[in-house]
């Protein structure tokens, strides 16, 4: 029987708990996950694809039905690649509807074989949102919790370098 893969694309920049808990729902429905980092993504990002592909590489390595890399241009045509029709994304709130539900249809018109399965997070996790955790890690907020351990640290390295070669382009 064909292997059912399931492609899920994102920034992930960062990867937190609210993605992890999307991966770990897929496994009774899929064989496979692929974590998709965007790579043409036009974001200032915190990590590059390279770094958040690691990143996500150390929380979903263990798990054996995942496995993570970067794509970029068009989405459906990256599935074609890896032989996979679904495309997993997530939920969290009305507000992200909108936009997912113009994403669903226009890859199902580039690629009528292609299905988009939306799925939602523990509740705990349903506010959650990279864009967010990055906020308030800058501003000092507790993220314990919503992100993983290693991942935090990578952030406040990133931070304290920023600051560093902030401070000295605005000291010149
Ligand atoms: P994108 O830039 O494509 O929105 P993200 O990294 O923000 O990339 O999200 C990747 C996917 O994970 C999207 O499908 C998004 O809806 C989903 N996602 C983001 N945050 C959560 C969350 N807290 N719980 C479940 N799914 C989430």
């Amino acid at each position: 029987m064909r292997k059912r893969i399931a492609v899920y694309p994102g920034s992930f920049d960062p990867i937190h708990h609210g993605h992890l808990d999307l991966v770990a729902r897929c496994r009774p429905i899929f064989d496979e996950v692929v974590v998709a980092v965007l790579g043409n993504d036009e974001k200032q990002p915190m990590f590059s694809v390279a770094e958040r592909v690691t990143m996500i590489e150390e929380q979903v390595g263990e798990l054996g039905f995942c496995r993570v890399e970067s794509f970029s241009g068009l989405l459906v045509d990256y599935l074609d690649r890896l032989g996979a029709t679904t495309i997993i994304r997530g939920l969290r709130a009305v507000s992200d509807f909108e936009y997912e539900f113009q994403m669903a249809l226009m890859n199902r018109h580039l690629n009528p074989r292609v299905e988009t399965v939306f799925m939602m997070p523990r509740q705990d996790y349903s506010y959650l949102s990279s864009r967010l955790v990055k906020e308030v890690f800058r501003l000092g907020g507790n993220i314990e919790g919503l992100v993983p351990p290693p991942v935090i640290a990578a952030m406040a390295e990133r931070l304290a370098a920023d600051r560093v070669a902030g401070g000295e382009s605005a000291g010149r």
